[in-house]
Parts: C-alpha cells; sequence; structure tokens
C-alpha cells in the first residue's frame, strides 16, 4: 500500500559509487559480534541492517536495541522486524552494562523498538537501562534515541529523571512525508516531544542536549529539509544527523534521489548556519554513526 503512492518512474535502484560498504578485515568485528551473542543482545546495528556495521563494529562500537527486536511498528523505511513482542526481559539492563564494560565504551548509544504493547511504552526499561550502566562506571556518556511513547508525558518524564546526556528521537523526514514514511508517528507529535524532553530536563536541572535525524532521498524537496531544521531548532534541538535513506528490502519504501556528498556537506552548513551545535551530514550518516565524535558533553 505505501508502495503504491510512489511513481515507479521515480525509483533510483542502482547505488552510487559514494554509497559503498566495506566488508569485515578486522578481528575486533568478529570479536564484537560474539560478544554481543554471548550477552543475548540485539543491535539496531543488524537489525537494521547499516551500512556503517562493518566500520562500527570492527571500531568495537555497537548501539543497542533494548526491548527486544519485534517492533510494533511498521515504518516504510526499516527494516526491524515487525510481530507480536516477547515480555521484557528483566535482566536485559545489566547485561548491556556488562557488554559496555567488556567493550570498554566511554560513550553509548541505547535505542530501543516501539514497544506500544506496553503501557508506558518501553520507557522504564530505558531508565533500568540508564541505571545499570551508570552504577557500572558513572564516568560513561549515555546517549538514548527513543520511540514516541505516543507522545505520553509520563513515559518521557520517567526516561528524562533516568538523566540521559543525550536525547535522541528522529524527526527520520519531513512533515509532508510522514504519514508516508512513519508508521503512527506524527511529526507535531516528535517536534513536541523533543521540545518537552528538554524542558523537562531544565526543569530537574539536568545538562541534557537534545538531537534529531533526518534520512534524504525519499522526494523531500530542499525547502522542505529547511523547515524541518527551522521546526528542531525551534524545539530547541542541537545536535543534527542528516544521512541516505537506502532501501532495505523491495518490499520498503524505495531511494527517490541519491543525494551527493557535496550536498549533503552544502546541508551540513546550512545546519550549523541556523543554530545546531553538532551536525553529521553525509550519505552514510546514521543517527549513531560515530556518536562519541558529536558528544556535546565533551565540548
Ligand atoms: S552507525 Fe550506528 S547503527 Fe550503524 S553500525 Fe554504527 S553504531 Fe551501529
Amino acid at each position: 500500500m505505501i508502495l503504491a503512492k510512489i511513481d515507479p518512474s521515480l525509483h533510483q535502484e542502482k547505488k552510487p559509487d559514494w554509497i559503498k560498504v566495506r566488508l569485515p578485515s578486522n578481528p575486533v568485528f568478529f570479536s564484537t559480534k560474539a560478544l554481543i551473542s554471548d550477552l543475548r543482545l540485539h543491535t539496531v546495528c543488524e537489525s537494521a541492517q547499516c551500512p556503517n556495521r562493518w566500520e562500527c563494529w570492527s571500531g568495537g562500537t555497537a548501539t543497542f536495541m533494548i526491548a527486544g527486536d519485534r517492533c510494533t511498528r511498521a515504518c516504510g523505511f526499516c527494516a526491524v522486524d515487525t510481530a507480536k513482542p516477547l515480555a521484557l526481559e528483566e535482566d536485559e539492563p545489566q547485561r548491556v552494562a556488562e557488554a559496555i564494560r567488556r567493550m570498554k565504551l566511554k560513550h553509548v548509544v541505547i535505542t530501543a523498538v516501539a514497544r506500544d504493547d506496553v503501557k508506558d511504552g518501553g520507557a522504564l526499561h530505558f531508565a533500568k537501562t540508564i541505571e545499570a550502566i551508570r552504577e557500572m562506571d558513572p564516568t560513561i556518556t549515555i546517549e538514548i534515541l527513543t520511540p514516541d511513547f505516543n507522545g505520553k508525558e509520563n513515559s518521557l518524564q520517567t526516561v528524562v529523571d533516568a538523566r540521559p546526556h543525550i536525547f535522541n528521537h528522529n524527526l527520520e523526514t519531513v512533515e509532508r512525508l510522514t504519514p508516508l514514511v512513519r508508521s503512527r508517528a506524527k511529526y507535531r507529535l516528535s517536534l513536541d516531544f523533543l521540545k518537552r524532553a528538554r524542558e523537562l530536563a531544565e526543569v530537574a536541572q539536568w545538562k541534557m542536549s537534545t538531537k534529531s535525524g533526518l534520512m534524504l532521498g525519499l522526494g523531500e524537496k530542499e525547502e522542505e529539509i529547511f523547515q524541518a531544521m527551522d521546526d528542531l531548532r525551534e524545539a530547541n534541538v542541537t545536535v543534527l544527523t542528516l544521512g541516505q535513506y537506502l532501501r532495505p528490502t523491495p518490499q520498503h519504501l524505495p531511494v527517490i534521489e541519491y543525494i551527493t556528498p557535496e550536498t549533503f556537506d552544502r546541508y551540513g552548513e546550512v545546519a550549523r548556519g541556523k543554530g545546531f551545535a553538532f551536525v553529521a551530514s553525509g550519505p552514510l550518516v546514521r543517527s549513531s554513526y560515530h556518536a562519541a565524535d558529536f558528544n556535546p558533553h565533551e565540548a
């Protein structure tokens, strides 16, 4: 149904030269893989078929995906499985902390599937994971990439109260394309969610940055991208990622355009000009790609 809404003549199936995925050549890649498997954890790197997996895992880093690997939503861009989720695992926060200890990470990114089947959307599970990591090593900077918890204030409060350093929630695409690209999520709700997260942190006098990201190449217009940047700045978001959408399978939304690296550079400059303090913009940039390099808490 999603695919029927897009003009097939616009599809861009052949990848340009600048979209290159490197194959594993480093033993660290395999030790990272073994460690994740040993601790029965999920990563968005694998579940979302991230093109940077070889690079990140070879560098000994990964983004953990908590609350299972079955998502209750079915976004048109996302490779994570949509299925009836299993019960939350009580010991998962400790297993995530143990993985971080073994990997010697100093900055971690934790994301989750959308858990619309759970009353709080999985917010408490996020909070427990943050607490477990902090208990293991209070010096680690913690970045979370959350679903929208259906905009529930209590869920947002639960997560902010756990005091993550960076609160990321992706806008994913421009306002016009949101109903096509994101299942159930709403553009304005996501903006409000980010704005309220920052406000709650300020009330708690906790220095927390908010971060968001857009996938490009889904047919958005340049002025719509700039409007989304303005909307995010209006919501007090200071960290932005811009990356190329890649189609995981033929059942997902097609790529309408491959944005050139030069255009990504230009968009990055535009974003900095709009007041974002940290911007990562490039074809293979993902929310968590080199996340530690864009850590405002080290600035
Ligand atoms: S960019 Fe993020 S999701 Fe992709 S492999 Fe790296 S850590 Fe994993």
